[in-house]
């Protein structure tokens, strides 16, 4: 196909890639390139310019081909052309300057300057029209460009000089931001009343991961967030960091935002703006890019234009950030543009046009959400997409320890969450860390219930903060607790139910007083003063943390004896949620009116879906006894009722769903979002009969949930209910963070599972180790895959085992680990005593020629298996002789995968012998291994089998 036919035939994807994203910039690129390489002649360049936008789509270009491989260019003017491409680029940051040589040799006047620096372009489009101008004016200009652009490169300068540039202003305004910046994030709000941590003494760092263009997983620092490191889409300037309610995005940003203040990191950026979505919520006011700087993060006490300028002027100086995209009230749409810097308009408007580049085009910004509430019009405008997944079990150590600064309770709390793996798989979200950390004594004084869900974890909290404050001696709680605090906490509970309603997170003294709060609940300390620089004199609260707001709204749910009988089920079903005539009324000012109840659905399902869950865990029989005053039996049972049918109902939903399996194929169910969700809820029960019989009406072969953020507390649920299916099943969990603590939850549910799939989970030999000791003895398990985690030679002893005790298993893929020729010879002990292997998958390690030597030895006698893959792992020709002799031997293998080693002639040859002798082996791939194409081409027609 000629390149005019691939560009016909792709008419419609270019132009939407070229004008679809709503930004002139890719399209200005091209046609930069174009002009360069002579395409596209001058004037067609300039009756494109002036089309609008959209009109640019149907352009089509002057001259045929590009002249490639040309001499340099004999004139400035034409210089400036060839390289437009990049001095756009470079010129970018440098506008000012050129501008400024231009201006002094009398090239430009100030009129020209005035129209390249019109505040609605962004600096590329600056640049472009600065470069039309100076073509415009003649050779002369086109010299003094290049001889500006000649002298910066001479004297580039030192990164350090530009604050030399900097009026005394701008360096006020800095230091006064740096100062409001680092008092707002020196301490933690969950620790905000006790005054005994700032945050650095308790920030533990977070996992944080991002997905590179190849569908690698890289592991970040919290200085490679604003970073290249796993860059998707250069053109964009937003970075999000995802995550769930209490991952820890907030306290990344407040430690981001801390390093900045005192110049230990983003050393780079010379503004930091933090914003917060929840706070944005209450700004009624349209406002201009300008007073949104000013009036929410740090008013300049002089010169305000001069700084503003500045910013719009150094563009790559600045970072914005955005905490909780997700609690944002309107959902991200792209479609009204706005670019202009001091018009003002209504804040989502700016908020989405700073986040997509339409405005302050080249200001970087990180935003923080939920994943839930990121949708793929917004997943256009990102840079890259950063996944906070909690804290490691090394984390978990790292964080008790500095909460204790006594090491024997540190060790007391670290082994007793040993003991409870349970709740040691909560701790690797760090709020709940938090909780378990801050309850050690209700926790380590043994309580009538052992901690197992978040319910019980919240209880906790909700005990520790009563009895903080109870006038008893040594502050101890008696049985009914909860009944004594009951007004109190139906008072939080409406509150927090009204707020989640309507998306509302943050309270005015008079919203509590409307509730009837008094000082004295608010200091029970579950209300705390909000943390902000924006400019405004009445006091406001949040709660401690939105997922504490969820469990005062189960509580009230729960408790509440006038609530109308659809509560509990409307929870069930957010997305038939009506807003409650109760919330409109009492908060009417954060209902926005021109927000469409649609859009607000977006941040308030997963705060439901939260609620649900406490919901579920508060009506568990196993506490029964804590709710018996509180709430009549009969309305309690009615509740119970409830949610049983609410969640089977939900169930069927997705056992509905599932299409009817192919011929030949297995029946499959792909998870959609909100499985996870109801199994939790299920596992907040713990009743073994619901889970028992929702999972009765279970009939799948093969259960699919990769991609889907199950990490070690999803696995603790998604065990407790899976136990109970009927038939064993395929559990595919790849691509999720199950790491070695998730894999031991999922033990209880081994013997049902045929299969297991956890490639690319984070899981070492620690974790392999327990699961493979409980499947050992699982009659049913058959398969696992691996690839992709950190197993090393000191797990292949027990795969070994496995191997020697299973004589019914079937497939075992290890692919992607760093396993060597040690491991190798341990696995072969193995294999020698196994005879039911049909599938061997190394892929990617590290066994070498011993290796694969130990492996050929122990498979000889096999009479089962058909497929071995040694790709990718160091073998010579030693080892493919060694192989050669499996093949000549085996009666059963049928591929044998040999690509991306370094196989010389002889080794193929000695394969070619034995494939003489053997008829079952289909196929033997080569490719990538040490051969001339002659060579190769000469031995793929002595054997047909090969593939080179
Ligand atoms: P998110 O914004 O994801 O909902 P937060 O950042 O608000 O989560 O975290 C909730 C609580 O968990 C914090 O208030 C703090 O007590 C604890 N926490 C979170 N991340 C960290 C961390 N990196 N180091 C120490 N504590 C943390």
């Amino acid at each position: 196909m000629t390149a005019h036919q691939l560009i016909l035939k792709q008419r419609a994807e270019l132009l939407a890639v070229l004008c679809g994203g709503g930004s002139a910039e890719p399209l200005d690129c091209v046609l930069d390139l174009l002009l360069a390489c002579e395409v596209l002649v001058w004037e067609d360049y300039l009756s494109i310019r002036v089309l609008p936008e959209e009109q640019k789509a149907g352009l089509c270009f002057g001259k045929e081909c590009a002249v490639l491989g040309k001499n340099r260019p004999d004139t400035a003017t034409l210089t400036l052309l060839a390289d437009r491409p990049v001095l756009v680029r470079k010129l970018r940051d440098n506008i000012d300057g050129a501008l400024n040589a231009l201006l002094t040799t009398g090239c430009f006047t100030i009129k020209d300057c005035d129209a390249v620096q019109l505040p609605v372009y962004t600096p590329s489009q600056q640049v472009r029209r600065l470069l039309d101008q100076v073509r415009f004016k003649g050779e002369t200009a086109a010299k003094t460009l290049l001889q500006y652009l000649e002298q910066t490169e001479t004297t580039r300068p030192n990164p350090e000089d530009k604050e030399n540039h900097l009026s005394a202003n701008c360096l006020l305004y800095q230091k006064k931001l740096r100062s409001s910046v680092a008092a707002q994030s020196h301490s933690l709000s969950t620790y905000g009343g006790t005054g005994r941590f700032s945050l650095d003494d308790i920030y533990t760092d977070g996992l944080l991961e991002v997905m590179d263009g190849s569908g690698e997983t890289l592991t970040l620092g919290l200085e490679d967030v604003v970073g290249p490191l796993g860059t998707l889409n250069e053109d964009a300037d937003t970075v999000l960091v995802s995550g769930e309610a209490g991952s820890g995005k907030s306290t990344l940003l407040q430690r981001l935002h801390l390093l900045w203040a005192r110049e230990a990191l983003l050393t780079n950026t010379f503004l930091l703006f933090p914003f917060s979505c929840r706070k944005l919520n209450s700004e009624h006011r349209e406002l201009s890019l300008k007073e949104l700087l000013f009036l929410h993060c740090c008013w300049p006490d002089r010169s305000q234009d001069e700084v503003f300028q500045f910013i719009l002027d150094h563009p790559n100086l600045a970072l914005f950030t955005f905490d909780g995209l997700d609690e944002f009230k309107q959902g991200f749409t792209d479609e009204e543009r706005h670019c202009c810097p001091t018009k003002q308009v209504p804040i989502p408007i700016l908020l989405f046009n700073l986040l997509q580049g339409t405005l302050m085009k080249g200001v970087m910004k990180v935003a923080t959400s939920r994943p839930q509430a990121v949708g793929p019009s917004l997943k256009h405008y990102l840079r890259k997409e950063v996944l906070l997944k909690g804290f490691s079990p090394g984390g978990i150590d790292c964080y008790v320890k500095k909460h204790h600064s006594d090491p024997a309770m540190a060790r007391r709390v670290i082994e007793s969450l040993q003991a409870n793996t349970v709740l040691l798989s909560l701790c690797h979200i760090p709020v709940f860390c938090w909780i378990v950390t801050k309850c050690h004594q209700e926790l380590l004084g043994g309580q009538d219930v052992i901690p197992q869900t978040i319910t019980d974890v919240s209880l906790l909290v909700l005990q520790h903060f009563f009895q903080r404050k109870s006038p008893q001696p040594q502050g101890v709680l008696g049985k009914a607790w909860l009944e004594e605090h009951l007004d109190t906490v139906l008072k939080l509970g409406q509150l927090a139910l009204e707020g989640l309603e309507a998306s509302c997170y943050v309270f005015s003294g008079y919203e509590l007083q409307r509730n009837g709060l008094t000082e004295q609940d608010v200091s029970l300390g579950f209300l705390i003063y909000c943390n902000d620089l924006s400019v405004t004199d009445c006091k406001r609260y949040e709660f401690l943390h939105i997922t504490l707001q969820c469990f005062f709204a189960a509580l009230y749910v729960v408790l509440n004896r006038n609530s109308d009988r659809s509560a509990v089920s409307r929870l069930f079903q957010p997305q038939y949620r009506q807003l409650s005539g109760l919330s409109q009324r009492c908060l009417g000012h954060c209902i926005d009116s021109s927000v469409e109840e649609v859009e607000s659905h977006v941040t308030e399902t997963p705060n439901l879906q939260i609620t649900a869950q406490f919901v579920s865990g508060l009506l568990s029989q196993r506490h029964h006894n804590l709710l018996l005053e509180c709430c009549p039996t009969a309305v309690r049972e009615r509740k119970v009722k409830q949610v049983v049918k609410s969640l089977s109902k939900g169930m069927q939903r997705h056992f509905k769903s599932i299409p009817r399996p192919v011929e030949g194929e297995k029946k499959s169910m792909h998870a959609m979002p909100s499985f996870v969700w109801l199994i939790k809820c299920i596992y907040e029960m713990q009743d073994n009969s619901i889970a028992q019989d929702t999972m009765a009406k279970l009939d799948v072969e093969h259960l699919k949930l990769t991609y889907c953020n199950i990490g070690p507390v999803e696995c603790t649920a998604l065990s407790y209910v899976l136990k109970y299916l009927r038939n064993p099943v395929g559990l595919q969990l790849d691509n999720n963070s199950v790491g070695d603590v998730g894999a031991e939850q999922l033990l209880p549910c081994l013997h049902i599972c045929h299969s297991l799939y956890l490639r690319n989970n984070n899981i070492s030999d620690e974790g392999i180790r327990k699961l493979l000791e409980k499947g050992m003895k699982c009659e049913s398990f058959q398969k696992i895959a691996l690839f992709n985690n950190n197993l090393t030679d000191a797990c292949t002893q027990h795969f070994a085992l496995l191997l020697k005790s299973k004589q019914n298993f079937l497939s075992l893929r290890l692919g992607n680990n760093n396993i060597t020729s040690q491991g190798a010879e341990q696995l072969a002990e193995g294999l020698s005593y196994n005879q039911s292997l049909q599938f061997l998958g190394l892929w990617g390690n590290k066994i070498g020629d011993r290796g694969a030597e130990a492996l050929a030895a122990a498979l000889k006698n096999s009479t089962t298996l058909i497929w071995l893959s040694l790709v990718d792992n160091g073998v010579g020709s030693a080892g493919a002789c060694a192989l050669a002799k499996l093949i000549s031997q085996s009666k059963t293998l049928e591929q044998l995968w040999l690509n991306k080693n370094c196989i010389s002639r002889e080794g193929v040859e000695c394969l070619i012998e034995a494939l003489k002798m053997n008829s079952s082996v289909k196929e033997v791939w080569l490719r990538g291994n040490n051969l001339s194409p002659e060579e190769e081409e000469e031995l793929s027609k002595q054997e047909s089998r090969l593939t080179f």
